[in-house]
């Protein structure tokens, strides 16, 4: 690290070195004869030569350049005009000549140099100055090894000021660039690239995407196909492997979207209770342990909030209904009988596309409630296991086990739900790669299950995961990358995909639906098509005015949401 250090100070140096050495190179393929003379007189001493020139050249520009953005492939360029003129220089000196085996030993260690990594040991950055939160924002999300900071001091400063991004590496100035357009977008672009460059790797298959909805951008992008492709590339230097899966899954949601009308609404439920708070989570949840002292007033909350609701709104618009949360199944079998009744009374269940139920705790199903949800009209049943590991259960507090969720499976079957779901998360603690791969096939073994989706862990600071400093797993991209190809295998395939911050390795969630049998719920939430109508705490919802998406969402907070809907209904 101490050699890196003294080398980035004395770069200027070897800029300069550089130029010399060219006119030493320069000079050396005017004499007549260098090679085969006095110590030099050996077999294939002039190729020798060559190479070691060469390569010197290569290690004193490597030095000289390596702060400047795309410096190795620039190098290669130079090295190999160089190298050319330089052999047609000896065309012009008498008993030299122009060689290409001598052209192409010359190149050779810049190309070498493509491949090799050398990048800053840099753990901790400042943003300074300028639009500093969002691009520290972009940066905390895309990039896990390395802290971020807006206030503490970093080894790595980044400070925009006066059109200028300036960087300084353990407190010593090191680089600056100009702004070529001081606008966030373009700040952000050309500190990736730098930090790219630094850092010698690629930072983010995802560039400068890290928002949760990549595919509405696609939907509100101007342009033909090609067009929205390079605009990925170019304008959010998304990797060419990301572009394709966004243009794939936006033909996908564009064809699923068009079987739908443009005034479809949606109605979602959210009931936030959970028997227990999984280590993991960070979504506004409530326990039953602790909270079921609330679960009666917001009852009779959440239903005065569904029948206004349905009475303001033109229900034969309403062709989708979700219930999520938290765990819907943990409502009481007779409330759910007068909720299912009560959106019965306004919703004719035979204009419905999609009823879905995001059961989700296995130890809640029995057939009493299995049987209402028939009944009227659900289609679509998620069952979470989230894992197939009875450690992994325990460390992250599900308090269910593997046969709860075998158990329910087979009661569910019984009801014929046309669409059964579960959903599984890679990087949960105690994980690894063998762990993924054998959840995936166990939950293929149950031939109804037609809609998978693949969630990445995203660590959150609310999350007791994060708080206790669990143990785990940070690298999930080849178990995402497995698990695709043997979902792919089994006819699943993406139908809809979404980010989180934090999330590991940067991926993406991914549903698959084999058959057809996909969640209109989950695309229109994630590409905001169309107007959702929310109830229940935390609910978020969405009317649509021109491209323009109004999101109004109710108090988070379970004591909050009661204390409101009681003063406003
Ligand atoms: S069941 Fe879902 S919502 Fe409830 S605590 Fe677990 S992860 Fe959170």
């Amino acid at each position: 690290m101490f050699k890196k250090n003294i080398l980035l100070k004395l770069d200027k140096y070897f800029r300069t070195f550089f130029f010399i050495y060219l006119g030493i190179i320069f000079y050396l393929s005017s004499l007549t004869s260098v090679g085969n003379t006095g110590i030099f007189n050996f077999a294939h001493s002039d190729k020798i030569i060559h190479f070691v020139e060469y390569s010197i050249l290569a290690v004193i520009g490597y030095i000289g350049f390596r702060k400047y953005r795309n410096y190795k492939i620039k190098l290669l360029i130079f090295g190999v005009l160089f190298a050319f003129s330089d052999e047609l220089h000896q065309l012009f000196v008498p008993t030299r000549v122009f060689d290409l085996v001598d052209f192409s030993i010359d190149i050779f260690p810049f190309v070498i140099l493509q491949f090799i990594q050398n990048p800053l040991d840099i753990n901790t950055i400042k943003i300074k100055g300028l639009y500093r939160n969002k691009i520290y924002e972009l940066f905390r999300s895309i990039i896990n090894d390395i802290d971020f900071r807006i206030k503490k001091g970093g080894e790595f400063t980044v400070w925009i000021r006066d059109n200028f991004i300036y960087y300084f590496y353990k407190g010593n100035y090191f680089y600056k660039t100009k702004c070529k357009k001081c606008d966030p977008k373009e700040l952000k672009k050309e500190i990736y690239l730098d930090l790219k460059n630094f850092l010698s790797r690629d930072i983010s298959k995802w560039g400068l995407i890290y928002m949760t909805r990549p595919i509405k951008k696609l939907h509100y992008m101007q342009g033909s196909l090609n067009e929205k492709r390079t605009k990925l590339k170019k304008d959010y230097l998304v990797s060419r492997e990301k572009a394709e899966l966004l243009i794939k899954l936006y033909n996908i949601e564009k064809k699923i979207l068009n079987t739908i009308d443009k005034n479809t609404k949606a109605l979602y439920i959210n009931i936030p209770f959970c028997p227990t708070k999984c280590a993991y989570c960070s979504f506004t949840s409530y326990s039953l342990k602790t909270f079921s002292k609330y679960y009666e007033e917001f009852i009779s909350c959440l239903k005065k909030e569904i029948k206004k609701k349905l009475s303001n709104n033109d229900s034969s618009s309403i062709k989708i209904i979700y219930f999520g949360g938290g765990t819907p199944m943990s409502l009481k079998k007779e409330d759910l009988k007068d909720i299912l009744e009560l959106i019965d009374n306004y919703i004719n269940k035979n204009q419905l596309i999609e009823y879905s139920f995001e059961g989700g705790r296995p130890e809640l199903f029995n057939d009493d409630k299995l049987a209402l949800l028939k009944r009227y009209g659900v289609n679509r049943i998620a069952i979470n296991p989230q894992s197939l590991n009875s450690s992994t259960l325990n460390k992250i507090e599900r308090d269910h086990s593997i046969q709860d969720f075998y158990n329910a499976y087979n009661k569910t079957i019984k009801y014929d739900f046309d669409i059964i779901n579960s959903d599984i998360i890679l990087g949960l603690p105690g994980e690894n790669y063998m762990h993924h791969i054998s959840t995936i096939k166990k939950l293929l073994e149950l031939k109804r299950i037609n809609n998978i989706t693949v969630h990445i862990l995203s660590p959150k600071k609310g999350s007791k995961l994060y708080q206790k400093g669990y143990d785990y797993n940070k690298s999930v991209s080849k178990s995402h990358k497995k698990i695709k190809k043997i979902l792919q295998k089994q006819d699943f395939e993406p139908y809809y995909l979404y980010k989180q911050r934090h999330i590991l390795d940067n991926l993406e969630n991914i549903g698959y639906a084999k058959n057809f049998r996909y969640s209109y719920y989950n695309i229109i939430m994630i590409s905001e098509t169309n107007e959702i109508i929310g109830a229940g705490t935390g609910a978020s919802s969405k009317i649509l005015k021109g491209e323009k998406v109004i999101t109004q969402r109710n108090p988070k907070g379970l004591v909050e949401y009661i204390k409101t809907i009681k003063k406003e209904l």
